[in-house]
């Protein structure tokens, strides 16, 4: 495990970028927070401050809604066709490719996730996400209707972008969350007011510019950093916002919805998991123990659909959880930036007592400790890659969603597919889930009895931009991706005419 104590060095256009203001983007300006207040953002590897950015609030958001409301309902925006939109997307997705460099580096140093994790995902699946839905931007079309009881009428239907849309967003994928958010929004025709979270507002600051350099009209997307209570409460509650479209924990979700009905704004959410890895005694061991490793140990388990409970027969289970321990114990903890770091931290010193209060409660309840367990290190913010055993359905690590990389196992001695998949459904979570077998009769009758947005055979949980990603149960409300993203961001208008 290496940590660094010393920051690398950062590229010129990094350091100009961090050295500059971070303020708030409305109406295609950079303005200071109406408030004049500032607050501090970290290097989570090192737990110190590397920039101050604007603290908006409520005004703020006031000022965003107003900006954006304009840009959706006058100006070139509203007169855009589908083509010039998907232009203006598909130019950002290159500026971003261009600008590599420089967003990886930001990114690694703001949320910890290594550098070449984020160019090989976050920021190829923040390209991919504007161009395939770019490709949408010309295909938003209704249907002829055939009316049941009226044969002398005309009947069709259109899709219209639903108008202004806030966008409340996590920390664990800060830039590529953003361009999942924003993709809709541009392709449909709609404006955006986006909130990034507190921990990782800069890579969403250094996109607001290249929105600007893309062409995009200004006001179609608004960037507001600050706090959830009071940025993000505002933008649920607005009464001038149409849609809220929120990703993160359930708690807050709640309050999005009770925010939300003032004027009954459409809400769409995509909360926690707890998915299950469920590993069948004819799996392939070679395949599912890296894939299982992955599933809980990328970006350190603070993904959504983290593959956090294991369930394994009791044929293969010591092979596949000394399996993934070696994996676990393989991998480069280390600072972000740093060469050949694999695992960086977790994302704040909240996260880390949050994770840290789950690994104690576990071995309080009784779990074994396979691997892995505590701290590393006392500067950053950096957890070992865990496995936990002798874990039971009752206890808090198995039930709540710890949102780091700690692995909970159990065995399970049944055949009865029934009986393992009333296991694995036994949460209030239903975002992902994945199968490992050979047998194709198992594999399809699991996925059947799997209740969960995504389910993986012989894979964990895989983000594409075309398949559409959202949750069963308490782990959301509705579809994002796919061609189900564009029916979150337009309302359908039908028409009649009398011949
Ligand atoms: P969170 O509190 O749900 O934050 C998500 C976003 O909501 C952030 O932008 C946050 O602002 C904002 N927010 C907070 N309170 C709000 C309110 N009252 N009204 C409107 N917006 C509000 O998540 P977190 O605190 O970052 O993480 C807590 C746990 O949530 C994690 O440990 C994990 O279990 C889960 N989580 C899930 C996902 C996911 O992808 N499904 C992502 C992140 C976290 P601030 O930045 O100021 O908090
Ligand atoms: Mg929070």
């Amino acid at each position: 495990m290496n940590i660094p104590l010393a920051h690398p060095h950062l590229s010129e256009a990094t350091s100009r970028f961090l050295a500059g203001k971070h303020q708030a983007f409305i109406g295609g300006k950079w303005v200071d927070a109406v408030s004049g207040k500032t607050f501090e953002t970290f290097d989570p590897g090192s737990g110190r401050v590397i920039a101050k950015v604007a603290e908006c609030d409520a005004a703020d958001v006031d000022k965003a809604v107003a900006a954006a409301r304009a840009a959706f309902e006058s100006g070139p925006w509203s007169r855009a066709t589908g083509s010039e939109r998907a232009r203006m997307m598909w130019k950002l997705a290159e500026l971003i490719e261009q600008n590599a460099a420089e967003l990886s580096e930001l990114e690694a140093l703001n949320n910890g996730k290594p550098v070449p994790n984020v160019r090989s995902f976050d920021l190829m699946l923040s390209c991919e996400s504007l161009r395939y839905t770019a490709g949408w931007a010309t295909k938003i079309t209704g249907e002829t209707i055939a009316l049941s009881s009226a044969p002398k009428m005309h009947a069709f239907t259109v899709k219209e972008p639903i108008g202004v849309v806030g966008q409340i967003i996590p920390w664990n994928s800060p830039i590529m969350m953003a361009c999942w958010k924003l993709a809709p929004v541009l392709a449909t025709g709609c404006t955006a007011v986006l909130k990034p979270a507190e921990q990782t507002p800069l890579t969403a600051l250094r996109l607001g510019q290249l929105i600007q350099e893309a062409g995009i009209p200004d006001g179609v997307v608004n960037i507001v950093p600050g706090f959830g209570p009071t940025a993000g409460a505002a933008i649920a509650a607005h009464p001038d916002v149409d849609k809220v479209a929120f990703t993160g924990s359930g708690e807050v979700g709640r309050l999005i919805i009770q925010a939300a009905t003032g004027n009954l704004k459409k809400v769409s959410l995509e909360l926690g998991g707890k998915s299950p890895v469920i590993v069948f005694p004819d799996a392939d061991v070679d395949v599912t123990v890296p894939g299982a490793a992955r599933a809980i140990f990328t970006n350190s388990g603070q993904v959504c659909a983290a593959g956090s409970r294991l369930y394994a027969h009791k044929r293969v289970f010591d092979r596949i959880i000394a399996g993934v321990a070696q994996e676990a114990k393989k991998i480069r903890v280390g600072h972000a930036l740093s060469e050949g770091t694999q695992m960086g931290p977790l994302v704040s010193k909240d996260q880390l007592e949050r994770v840290s209060g789950y690994l104690e409660q576990g071995e309080n309840d009784g779990a074994t400790v396979v691997t892995g367990g505590g701290r590393i290190g006392n500067e950053g913010y950096f957890i070992e890659p865990t496995i936990l055993t002798d874990t039971r359905p009752q206890m808090s690590v198995i039930r709540e969603e710890i949102f780091g990389p700690v692995l909970c196992a159990m065995r399970f001695d049944d055949d009865d597919l029934d009986a393992i998949a009333k296991e694995a459904n036994r949460t209030m979570y239903g975002l992902a889930g994945s199968v490992w077998t050979r047998d194709l009769g198992i594999a399809h009758q699991m996925v059947r009895k799997i209740r969960a947005g995504t389910v993986g055979v012989n894979v964990h949980s895989s983000i594409d931009p075309a398949l559409p990603f959202g949750g069963f149960k308490q782990s959301g409300w509705g579809r994002e991706k796919g061609r189900d993203v564009i029916d979150l961001y337009t309302e359908v208008k039908s028409v009649v005419m009398a011949l």
